[in-house]
């Protein structure tokens, strides 16, 4: 969203791009909520008009999702970043398995190892994560085993889900709502929300209940124990409420504009423009390879190290009113994030600069 007369496209990874939408409606919140005369900013969350924010926020989560009643949703705090630990410390008690596939794989596996014993089913490591190990073998006595749907940083995702033999969490940070996922398979999947659902400060968890029966035995602080989150409707302590107000209302966009077939039919109409423009390109190459390639982050470089091609490329974006195309400093060259508020005509904007370096 801009206030100024030029349009910007906004491709940041995160935080990232929402519905307009969703300013629009927080705003007039900020100001006045709900017709009580004050802000949201400055009323009890247990009041009835918070309290009705955060039970459409988690209704909205499970319709998307397709969540039934085996489920718990809960808004949490402390990002993703939290749920590397905390998953561990809930739910290792002797052995985890981990798929490698990134910075956010590696760090959460780091974090297990704390816990237990950590195997390692397979990692693309050795090609800097240019893409998903395709055959792996997950142990039947690991006590979970954890993946990462879509990594971020390499522009890397994965297009199916294996049926693991023990429960399966999955790191969907930055793909959740992008496209529908089968959820029979998972036993619990975890987002920060800044990237595809709502503003940094909330952490988006779906748990099966049943996974509250499988707690290590260790002791786990009140706060960071799951359950208590779910008999307490994410009202434990003081939720974040400006973030899981904004995020009902971008997942009120998500629901508008047709769910999530409607977002992957989206995204893939995004996703392939950019990518056969860069095929097409004599100057460019995407990093990732063609089976693991990501719909929400498109990586690519000078097909050979060029430095001065990349800041005449950057300032041709800049000129473009293109904003948050710089790639991460573990890849490189150039990132274009396409989640789901990002209109196709950000992406024709961008195509338009590739095509214009021949
Ligand atoms: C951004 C990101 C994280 C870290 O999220 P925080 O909320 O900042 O802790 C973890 N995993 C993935 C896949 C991410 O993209």
């Amino acid at each position: 969203m801009t206030s100024s007369s030029k349009q910007v496209h906004n491709f940041s990874a995160g935080p990232s791009i929402l519905a307009a939408s969703a300013f629009e409606k927080s705003i007039q919140d900020i100001q006045n909520f709900a017709g009580t005369g004050l802000s949201v900013l400055e009323v009890s969350h247990r009041g009835k008009e918070f309290q009705a924010v955060m039970d459409q926020a988690h209704a909205l989560v499970k319709e998307l999702l397709g969540l039934n009643d085996e489920w718990d949703v809960l808004f949490l705090q402390g990002g993703a970043s939290t749920q590397f630990y905390q998953i561990p410390m809930n739910f290792l008690r002797t052995k985890a398995a981990y798929l490698n596939t990134g910075v956010w794989a590696k760090k959460s596996l780091a974090e297990a190892k704390a816990y237990g014993s950590v195997d390692v089913v397979a990692s693309s490591a050795d090609s800097n994560f240019n893409h998903i190990p395709a055959v792996y073998s997950v142990p039947s006595d690991a006590d979970y085993f954890h993946c990462t749907s879509n990594n971020t940083i390499y522009g890397t995702q994965m297009h199916s889900f294996i049926d693991s033999p023990v429960p399966m969490i999955c790191d969907m940070s930055s793909d959740i709502f992008s496209r529908p996922v089968d959820i029979s398979k998972f036993s619990m999947i975890y987002a920060g929300a800044q990237k595809n659902m709502g503003p940094a400060g909330v952490t988006l968890v779906a748990i099966r209940k049943s996974m509250y029966e499988q707690v290590a035995d260790r002791h786990v602080p009140t706060m960071l124990r799951y359950s208590v989150h779910a008999e307490n409707g994410s009202m434990f302590n003081t939720p974040p409420v400006f973030p899981i107000l904004v995020s009902k209302y971008n997942l009120e966009w998500v629901k508008e504009m047709g769910g999530l077939e409607a977002m992957a039919q989206r995204n893939q109409a995004k996703a392939d423009l950019l990518y056969s423009a860069i095929d097409a390109s004599p100057v460019f190459k995407g990093t990732a390879e063609l089976d693991s390639r990501s719909q929400m982050n498109v990586c690519f470089v000078p097909q050979e190290e060029n430095p001065e091609l990349e800041a005449r490329f950057m300032a041709a974006c800049k000129e473009a009113g293109i904003s948050g195309i710089k790639g991460h400093r573990s890849v490189g060259g150039f990132r274009a994030s396409l989640y789901n508020a990002l209109p196709i005509e950000s992406v024709q904007a961008l195509v338009q600069v590739i095509q214009s370096f021949s």
